[in-house]
């Protein structure tokens, strides 16, 4: 009989799982992907949705109850919404997904049907021009078109997420939150984290979340939300009434380390228990090598148990993994 919580050394209970279904994206972020092309991995090194049902059933009997699909981009994936679909028979009682927004018009409603209970879309600036800019392609009204049919789907309240580089976007603060007033939506501003593959993050180009409360609570005044100690965002009303939400996720200037409940498996099938770790631990070769579900079971609650305290970025001598974004799953 398995044990059915999920907890590391520090005491932390481990209950969500990102699961990246690819890590191949339509996309080239300059925050996370090269403009060069990267070498994404052979369709045999990624797991199959077998593979990825009977790590979900495992990690579902081990405790897991949030499942977030992610990837590279999720939806370019063909099968993804079955798979949500199956992530819902299992019992998982909430699962969301990660987007870009590119498919996410021509996809929404099956993915509802599919049973999807919440969306993340990522939108880096409201100018077209810029937008094509950061993303490197010429999508921002299909993206505009995908948010509109989440904001009219039951995936609402949408959730967008912008991440802000300072040069970049940082002049957009004030507008992004303007537009969750008037589209009444949850505008999340994500610090930049050193995961790019260019490796051109520093310091100096974060933009932190308290500059960020500041500039929108200096136009329309903020107040906090409570929230989970879980949750990674700090969230914000509009004191005036307006509609909308802004949530502020600091990783870097205000670590969540502490309260951290989240693991995240990779398209190809390793078990990563922090977006910085160091190392990652196959999973996928011990599927593919014979293990039985116990065994599987037995290697996740003992890698989980080993969770790193907290993320170093704001050690000296601070390594970036040697994962970026796009081979991880955000
Ligand atoms: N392709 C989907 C998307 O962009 O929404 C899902 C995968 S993406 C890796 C997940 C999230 O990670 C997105 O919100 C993206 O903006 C964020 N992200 C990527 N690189 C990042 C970085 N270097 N720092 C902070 N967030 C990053
Ligand atoms: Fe693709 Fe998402 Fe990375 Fe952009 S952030 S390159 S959309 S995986």
């Amino acid at each position: 009989m398995m044990d059915t919580m999920l907890h590391d050394k520090h005491g932390r209970q481990i209950t969500d799982l990102r699961i990246s279904v690819t890590d191949r994206c339509n996309f080239r972020c300059v925050y996370c992907r090269s403009a060069d092309p990267e070498n994404c991995h052979d369709e045999s090194e990624i797991l199959t949705w077998a593979e990825l049902d009977r790590l979900a059933r495992i990690f579902v009997a081990l405790g897991i109850r949030k499942i977030r699909v992610t990837g590279g981009e999720p939806l370019v994936r063909n099968g993804v919404e079955s798979y949500i679909a199956r992530l819902r028979a299992l019992g998982v009682r909430d699962v969301s997904m990660t987007t870009n927004g590119h498919l996410l018009a021509e996809r929404c409603d099956r993915l509802v049907n599919a049973g999807l209970q919440r969306i993340n879309i990522s939108l880096d600036s409201l100018d077209a021009a810029k937008f094509e800019r950061i993303t490197r392609t010429k999508s921002f009204d299909v993206v505009m078109k995908g948010i509109e049919a989440a904001q009219n789907s039951a995936l609402r309240p949408a959730k967008v997420n912008a991440v802000l580089v300072r040069g970049l976007n940082d002049d957009e603060v004030e507008a992004f939150a303007a537009f969750a007033r008037e589209r009444g939506l949850i505008m999340r501003f994500i610090e930049f984290m050193p995961l790019d593959a260019d490796r051109h993050w520093t310091r100096s180009l974060v933009v932190p979340a308290a500059e960020i409360h500041r500039r929108i609570d200096a136009q329309w005044k903020l107040e906090q939300i409570p929230h989970e100690r879980s949750e990674t965002a700090r969230k914000y009303r509009f004191a005036d009434g307006a509609p909308g939400e802004i949530g502020l996720i600091a990783p870097v200037t205000q670590p969540f380390c502490g309260f951290c409940s989240r693991v995240r498996l990779t398209a190809d099938g390793k078990l990563r228990t922090c977006l910085f770790s160091k190392e990652d631990h196959d999973l996928r070769d011990l599927l593919r090598g014979g293990a039985s579900d116990e065994d599987v079971a037995f290697f996740i609650r003992s890698v989980i148990n080993e969770k790193e305290e907290g993320h170093r970025i704001n050690e000296p001598g601070f390594v970036p993994p040697s994962r970026t974004m796009v081979f991880i799953g955000g």
